[in-house]
């Protein structure tokens, strides 16, 4: 057979696949998921994207959060953490978020997650990507949050997982690393609104199971991916049961964080 053949084989199915795509472009022209403007590619318009807001140091070096002034040089390290993270520590180690939560990135979110507005997911795996680059080279796995499967039966897909295959394309990260057969959701939590952070806890004791026989943990450094941290509590269950099976270090990398 010719050596060609796998090359043209491609090219011919990728021409098919993007005259398909441009044929329905045509026919149904992609809207921008916020505002519904006509847009000529996929993902929010330019001037939607201008609302997405990074969030900038300082920051918590274990949750993420931004911190409200700079402090001075010279002050301990413990200032390195914010005063929850001193107080009542989560179980992962490190969180990093792409962007903030807010009104705009609600809207792109909610579109993956309940639209499925695929199209957004590689601009924001891109954003987290280069927000996780240094996470994700040094890590052993990458494991997207799970759903329980009754939910996933209802949404057909977790937005975890596809925010994790896209960031680990984007970040160009060999694909063994990731395992999303390693951690499951055997629990069906309730909504953590308006429970205080005790109810939280107990909302989420044993939400999560690492596969049987898994060995693959024993001192690995693990990032969970997931779309939001909200509270961080589903996060922080998933990292102590990461931790309980030997996991060493646990990060998270998220598109959007709260706060
Ligand atoms: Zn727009
Ligand atoms: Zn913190």
């Amino acid at each position: 057979m010719c050596a060609w053949s796998p090359l043209i084989r491609h090219g011919i199915r990728h021409g098919i696949r993007h005259g398909i795509r441009h044929g329905i472009n045509l026919l149904i022209p992609p809207q921008c998921p916020a505002c519904h403007a006509i847009i000529d590619d996929d993902g929010l318009c330019g001037q939607c994207w201008t609302h997405i807001k990074r969030i900038t140091p300082p920051l918590c070096q274990q949750c993420g959060r931004g911190f409200a002034f700079d402090f001075a040089d010279g002050v301990t390290d413990c200032w390195d953490r914010c005063g929850r993270c001193l107080t009542e520590p989560p179980d992962f180690d490190r969180a990093i978020a792409a962007f903030k939560y807010n009104a705009m990135s609600r809207l792109l979110i909610l579109g993956l997650k309940y639209a499925r507005r695929h199209d957004v997911t590689p601009t924001m795996a891109r954003m987290m990507a280069n927000a996780g680059a240094e996470l994700l080279n040094q890590s052993d796995w990458i494991i997207p949050l799970p759903l329980h499967w009754t939910r996933y039966v209802q949404r057909g897909f977790n937005q975890s997982a596809e925010l994790a295959r896209a960031t680990m394309k984007a970040a160009d990260i060999a694909a063994q690393k990731y395992r999303p057969d390693i951690l499951k959701r055997i629990k069906k939590t309730e909504s953590q609104g308006y429970k205080t952070r005790q109810q939280r806890r107990q909302n989420l004791q044993s939400a999560f199971r690492v596969a049987d026989n898994t060995r693959c943990l024993n001192g690995a450094s693990v990032v969970i991916i997931d779309d939001v941290l909200t509270t961080g509590a589903s996060l922080s269950s998933a990292a102590r049961c990461l931790k309980k099976a030997g996991a060493k270090e646990v990060a998270v990398l998220i598109a959007a964080r709260v706060g």
